[in-house]
């Protein structure tokens, strides 16, 4: 019998979204339930979310990791209500049991940059270029309590101190292009926590910067998790910070979450493909071993207005055959022999038995072994 002995088990629909807390497991503050995000374009309707669901606990790291298009971003930009009026949503978006889609329009806005706050790839478009730093954080406290300037100003300089900026009272006269794109990201992180929100969602918080100072800004916006009590939703194309970092981890593709569970487990005994994949073309550390060569996913992601039958993923995918082109998997409960057990660990795939028995599912990426339809186009 296999080491990672596995079976899947009855479909169970609302396991994404119910993850109950065991004993001694944080509360539940963030949940998003069936999430759908369309845009009607000229070509056609742009189904760039569908049927997302997932919980965020107190003080956890959840990860969401796809390539650009899997609709990782746009989900989260919904639960904020960042996305354009002529975006179709449907789902729930619930905060520590309130819905937020049926608020008002000054309830949400009062959700958002005070409960929830955000984080986004690029301080430069997200900050006014014609207002101080020192201004721009304190109008966030400003607009959400009736304080003082003075106060207000007061709080922004804390919040600078906090995430690490020298001289913060001097910098609060500073313009955003006078700091470095490092100090411009955690003004932008000081923005975020200044309010002591209970989940921050961080786009790509470190795409746009230099390698050298990656890992100083998440270093940042995780002591200020612990130095706030928030929660993160960390969205990137990089599996290896979440492999660092995140406590479970989302899986997107084409729109659909396609894996999820808690991180150590999902890296380690991956069940769906693309997660294998992603896992293949990351740069050691996760997926392969220093001096080995990367597998990447041949192919390109689909087009979210014409996407394929069945699996999203089929064309790609060396172990498609012709019911993954014909039919959705639905997102199965994986067991796992190893792993804390009561871990939830989801995946949508109708061959997860033979992931679970391979002894490194990233080789069905070897280029000898790949059958990907798409590659043989
Ligand atoms: Fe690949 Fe089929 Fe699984 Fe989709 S359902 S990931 S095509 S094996």
């Amino acid at each position: 019998m296999s080491m990672r002995e596995s079976s899947r088990t009855a479909h169970d629909p609302d396991a994404a979204t119910r993850l109950p807390p065991g004993a001694g497991e944080a509360a539940e503050v963030l949940r998003v339930e069936d999430l759908t995000v369309s845009f009607p374009t000229d070509d056609g309707l742009v189904q760039a979310v569908r049927g997302v669901s997932y919980t965020v606990r107190e003080r956890e790291v959840l990860g969401i990791v796809g390539e650009s298009g899997s609709g990782k971003s746009v989900s989260s930009l919904a639960v904020l209500g960042l996305i354009p009026r002529s975006a179709q949503v449907t789902g729930r978006i619930v905060y520590r049991g309130d819905d937020v889609l049926a608020m008002s329009a000054k309830a949400q806005r009062q959700l958002r940059g005070n409960r929830i706050a955000m984080v986004f790839q690029d301080p430069m478009t997200a900050m006014n270029p014609v207002h101080t730093v020192g201004d721009q954080i304190a109008e966030m406290v400003r607009s959400h309590e009736p304080l003082p300037r003075k106060v207000a100003l007061a709080r922004a300089k804390d919040a600078l101190d906090l995430v690490g900026i020298p001289q913060a009272e001097t910098r609060l006269r500073a313009y955003p292009h006078e700091f470095s794109g490092g100090m411009r990201q955690r003004a932008m992180i000081a923005m975020a926590i200044v309010n002591r929100p209970d989940v921050i969602l961080a786009d790509e918080p470190t795409t746009a910067l230099d390698v050298t100072v990656q890992a100083q800004v998440l270093d940042t916006l995780l002591e200020m998790k612990d130095a706030v009590g928030a929660a993160i939703v960390l969205i990137t194309h990089d599996l290896g910070v979440v492999a660092d970092v995140a406590d479970r981890v989302l899986v997107m593709y084409a729109g659909r979450p396609v894996e999820l569970g808690e991180s150590r487990g999902v890296f380690r005994d991956p069940r769906m493909p693309y997660t294998a994949g992603l896992l293949g073309s990351t740069p050691s550390g996760s997926g392969t071993a220093a001096g080995e060569r990367l597998r990447p996913i041949s192919g390109n992601p689909p087009s979210l207005i014409d996407l394929p039958s069945g699996c999203s993923f089929h064309p790609r995918c060396p172990l498609a055959d012709d019911v993954c082109c014909s039919e959705v998997p639905a997102l199965l409960r994986q067991e796992r022999a190893h792993g804390a057990p009561g871990q939830l660990h989801l995946a949508a795939c109708h061959h997860s038995d033979r992931l679970a028995e391979a002894s490194d599912p990233i080789d069905f990426f070897r280029p000898e072994t790949t059958t990907a339809r798409g590659a043989q186009r």
